[in-house]
C-alpha cells in the first residue's frame, strides 16, 4: 500500500497554508531534492475567466519549502492545444500574471515548459500500448525533480482531473496533446487556408502538399499533430474525437514518460478545494459539487488520485450544484458522464502506483 498524507481543511484556527507546509514535511518531499536541484513546480495557471484554479498563495508555500531544502524552483505549465488564452507562451504568461502568478507572488520564475509555440519538447521513448514516443515539454524534462500541485476537480474527458491529468496531459507539448486527444488524422479546412506553406516545413512525413490550398496525403500522415499546432490560420482541424478509455490510457502513458527518468524525484500534492464539475481550462467554473475537503500529498500518483475520488464520493454533495442527489456515491460520473476508473486501473497495471493506499491524517 502507498501512503497518502491528508490534512482535513475543516477545523478552527489552522491556516491552510501552514497545513501545506506541514504536509510537505510529513510526506518527506525534501528528500526528493538535492542541494542545487532545479525543481519544476507543475501548476495550472487557469484559463482566463476561470476562478477555481489553485491560488498562487499555495504555490508560494511550496516554492519556499523547495528553497529551504536547497532546490532552485521554477513554476511551470505547458501550452494548450485548444485556441484560448494559453496556447503560446506569450499569451500563457500574460494569463498567468492576470490570474495572480508572477515572481512577486510565487517567489520563483514562471517558465512555459514547451516554449513559445509548443515546439520546444523532448521526445521520450516508452514502450506503451498507445505511445512509443512521448513529446514532453523540455523545461520539465531537463529539471532534476518535479512537484505537481494539482487542483482536484471534474473533467469532461477523464471524469476528474487529478495528478495523472496534471502531469500526463499537462506536460505534453501541444502536438503531444493532439496525439492524446485524437484517434483521427487532421484535415484541412480549405476555406481558411491561405496556401502559405508553413505547415509543409513541420511535417515529418512529407504528407502535405500545397497548391490552391493545402492537402494531406492520409496514406503518409503519421497523426503526429505538428501541422495542427503550426497553422496560424486554424486551417488544419484538430479532431477531438477519442474514446474516454483511450485518452485516459494515453494520459497515463504520458505520465510514465514524464517521470521515468526521475525515480524518487517526483512528489504530488492534490488540493480538493473549489471542486468545480469542469476543468480549469474552461473560461468559467460552476458551483462546487462538494465542500472544500482537504489537501493530500504522496509519492504515488495513482494512490493520491484514488484517495481524492474516494473522499469526494464519501462527502455529501452541495445543494445547488450539478448533482441532483447529495449522497451520490459516484459524483464525477454523474456530472461528467465519464467512467474515470480506467486511468487508475491502467496506471496500476503499468506500475505507476497502487490503488490501495493508507490515508495518514496530518493534524
Ligand atoms: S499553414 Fe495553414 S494556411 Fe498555411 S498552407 Fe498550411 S494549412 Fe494552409
Ligand atoms: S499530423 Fe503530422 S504527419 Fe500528419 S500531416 Fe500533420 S504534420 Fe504531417
Amino acid at each position: 500500500m502507498s501512503e497518502v498524507y491528508f490534512s482535513n481543511l475543516s477545523g478552527k484556527h489552522k491556516s491552510w497554508l501552514d497545513r501545506t507546509s506541514k504536509l510537505f514535511d510529513r510526506a518527506k518531499f525534501a528528500s526528493l531534492i538535492e542541494p542545487g536541484d532545479i525543481v519544476a513546480i507543475k501548476v495550472h495557471f487557469g484559463e482566463r475567466g476561470n476562478t477555481a484554479f489553485l491560488s498562487p498563495l499555495f504555490v508560494r508555500r511550496v516554492v519556499d519549502k523547495v528553497k529551504a531544502a536547497g532546490g532552485k524552483p521554477f513554476v511551470t505549465d505547458a501550452n494548450t492545444l485548444y485556441v484560448g488564452a494559453r496556447s503560446n507562451a506569450v499569451d500563457h504568461l500574460i494569463t498567468a500574471i492576470e490570474n495572480g502568478f508572477s515572481y512577486a507572488t510565487v517567489g520563483a520564475p514562471l517558465i512555459i515548459a514547451d516554449g513559445i509555440n509548443g515546439k520546444d519538447y523532448i521526445t521520450v521513448g516508452i514502450d506503451g500500448k498507445h505511445v512509443k514516443e512521448a513529446k514532453i515539454g523540455s523545461a520539465v524534462y531537463h529539471a532534476d525533480a518535479v512537484i505537481a500541485l494539482t487542483h482536484f476537480k471534474g473533467h469532461e474527458l477523464t471524469g476528474f482531473g487529478g495528478a495523472l491529468k496534471n502531469i500526463g496531459m499537462g506536460l505534453g507539448s501541444r502536438s503531444g496533446k493532439q496525439v492524446m486527444h485524437s484517434d483521427v488524422l487532421p484535415s484541412i479546412e480549405e476555406e481558411k487556408c491561405t496556401s502559405c506553406g508553413k505547415c509543409i516545413k513541420w511535417c515529418p512525413a512529407e504528407a502535405i502538399t500545397v497548391s490552391s490550398t493545402a492537402a494531406i496525403d492520409a496514406s503518409r500522415c503519421l497523426g503526429c499533430g505538428e501541422c495542427t499546432v503550426t497553422c496560424s490560420f486554424e486551417a488544419i482541424a484538430v479532431n477531438w474525437k477519442t474514446e474516454p478509455d483511450l485518452i485516459q490510457e494515453k494520459i497515463v502513458e504520458y505520465t510514465w514518460a514524464v517521470i521515468k527518468d526521475k525515480p524518487d524525484k517526483v512528489g504530488y500534492f492534490n488540493f480538493i478545494t473549489n471542486v468545480s464539475p469542469d476543468c480549469d481550462c474552461c473560461g468559467w467554473n460552476d458551483t462546487p459539487i462538494v465542500p472544500d475537503i482537504g489537501i493530500l500529498a504522496s509519492f504515488d500518483p495513482i494512490a493520491i488520485d484514488q484517495a481524492c475520488v474516494d473522499l469526494v464520493n464519501r462527502t455529501e454533495g452541495l445543494p445547488g450544484s450539478r448533482l441532483s442527489a447529495i449522497n451520490d456515491d459516484d459524483k464525477f460520473r454523474t456530472v461528467t458522464g465519464i467512467d474515470w476508473r480506467p486511468q487508475l486501473a491502467y496506471g496500476e497495471k503499468i506500475g505507476l502506483g497502487k490503488r490501495n493506499y493508507t490515508l495518514v491524517e496530518v493534524k
